[in-house]
């Protein structure tokens, strides 16, 4: 298998994981990769497929501006392909994006406005440059948006809030991105994780 087929194969499995956690429910959510952070084009899991049905080929390739390199007759990227290539274009060295719908941080993004933040958690040292529980750290809220062009201005004015490599969508999900599969998997699991033990304060 080339590189390109192996991340095609790892990503599968885990979105088909992440759906068996609820993560991704009634088709929502999508996924994305590039083999190399050099690379302009990136892969991104088209729109509509049960994501608990998802396989290899339900992946297209999409140019930096999230296009589709070429046309396929009723395939299409997911509708936020753009937060994608936001997330690229503010982070060059992003291989991996991960999106979730899941119920906690839906719940979490209604008790906060703009930030939640997080103290003495020792999970926290699972976002990249955190090396201890003690830090305060903060993850952006950001307003939900049908308007792509809206949604990814407010993410570009905010670059300097991502310290945890993640963000949150108010009453719609999260996103987290890495250099690769394994730090990706890393700061979503991790986002995930203290969303669910701050929405057990409710
Ligand atoms: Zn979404």
């Amino acid at each position: 298998m080339n590189a390109v087929d192996i991340m095609k194969y790892k990503l599968t499995e885990i979105i088909r994981l992440y759906n068996s956690k609820g993560w991704s429910p009634a088709t929502s959510t999508n996924y994305s990769f590039k083999v190399s952070k050099d690379d302009s084009n990136f892969y991104v899991s088209k729109s509509g497929v049960d994501k608990s049905e998802f396989c290899e080929e339900d992946f297209i390739l999409v140019n930096q501006h999230g296009e589709m390199v070429s046309e396929i007759n009723n395939v299409k990227p997911s509708a936020e392909t753009k937060i994608h290539a936001t997330i690229y274009r503010l982070f060059p060295k992003t291989c991996v994006i991960l999106h979730s719908h899941s119920i906690e941080s839906v719940f979490v993004s209604q008790k906060f406005e703009n930030e939640i933040n997080f103290e003495g958690y020792e999970i926290q040292k699972g976002f990249e440059g955190q090396t201890t529980h003690e830090a305060k750290i903060s993850v952006p809220i950001l307003e939900n948006s049908q308007d792509m062009d809206l949604f990814c201005r407010n993410l570009m004015d905010r670059k300097l809030d991502f310290i945890c490599h993640s963000f949150i969508i108010k009453k719609h999900g999260t996103y987290a991105w890495g250099d690769d599969l394994f730090s990706a998997k890393r700061h979503f699991e991790t986002l995930e994780y203290l969303i669910k033990v701050a929405s057990k304060d409710f």
